[in-house]
């Protein structure tokens, strides 16, 4: 009798262990899968231009990768067909500013937001309602063009709508000088890319970047050698979000 009751004790035991050890073997694993995922997401800015974009389109669709397109609503106009093509081929269209003029847009908040709402309307007047929750001040978030005060009051107010502002976590140094190589381009991202498990990638596709478009392909020959999976912004997720913020490349 004692051997039975203490039998069924035992196999009580062993079920009670069995359950919490699954449950946080299941745990773990999920936060270490989580922890060695590693997202890149290749941003371009200032486009579309008819030189590069294109280019751009067919390495990234012969590679079966969406990137996100950071666009000048001015040239939006200027080639709708593009912005149509982009769209077509899942690539992620977000604003950047309606026109590239930095003294303009920065002066004040309600420069900034009219610029940025007509870069938002030439885009939906092309591809209709997208949704538009992520935006890339011109020169970044952390701008010296720009006023300390207006800067922060032009962050707040993104926020307050319920939308991001996104910097980069590299740039490959494309539009530091007015022709910088593709060979250079290359060397920046072997040696500074790869630092973090969600990398935002700075590139550009206005119209003299071809040295970019030479790039491309190594990077993302780069980044797939180091494990990285290729996303757009419109698929980020909350995990990733969190990941960016930590270390300052969101919301800054
Ligand atoms: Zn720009």
């Amino acid at each position: 009798m004692v051997i039975i009751i203490k039998f069924r004790n035992f196999v009580i035991l062993l079920i009670f262990f069995l359950v919490t050890f699954s449950s946080n073997y299941i745990q773990v694993s999920a936060l270490y899968s989580e922890k060695i995922n590693k997202t890149l997401y290749l941003t371009f800015d200032d486009g579309p231009s008819i030189n590069v974009t294109k280019d751009i389109l067919k390495i990234l669709k012969e590679n079966n990768i969406r990137g996100t397109f950071f666009v000048v609503g001015d040239s939006v106009n200027l080639y709708p067909h593009l912005i149509k093509e982009l769209n077509e081929n899942k690539m992620c269209i977000m604003p950047h500013c309606n026109i590239h003029d930095y003294k303009g847009i920065y002066k004040n908040e309600d420069n900034y937001f009219e610029d940025l709402n007509k870069c938002k309307e030439n885009i939906n007047a092309i591809i209709g309602n997208k949704k538009m929750n992520f935006i890339r001040m011109p020169g970044g978030s952390d701008n010296e063009i720009c006023s300390d005060e207006v800067l922060s009051k032009i962050k707040g107010k993104i926020l307050n709508d319920g939308e991001n502002y996104i910097d980069w976590t590299i740039a490959v140094g494309d539009a530091e000088n007015f022709e910088v190589s593709a060979e250079l381009i290359k060397s920046r991202v072997r040696d500074e890319g790869g630092l973090y498990n969600v990398e935002v990638v700075l590139m550009h596709d206005s119209g003299v970047k071809k040295s970019t478009v030479e790039a491309l392909q190594d990077i993302i020959n780069i980044y797939k050698e180091r494990g990285y999976t290729f996303k757009a912004l419109d698929e980020i997720e909350p995990w990733e979000i969190e990941y960016l913020k930590e270390i300052n490349v969101l919301n800054k």
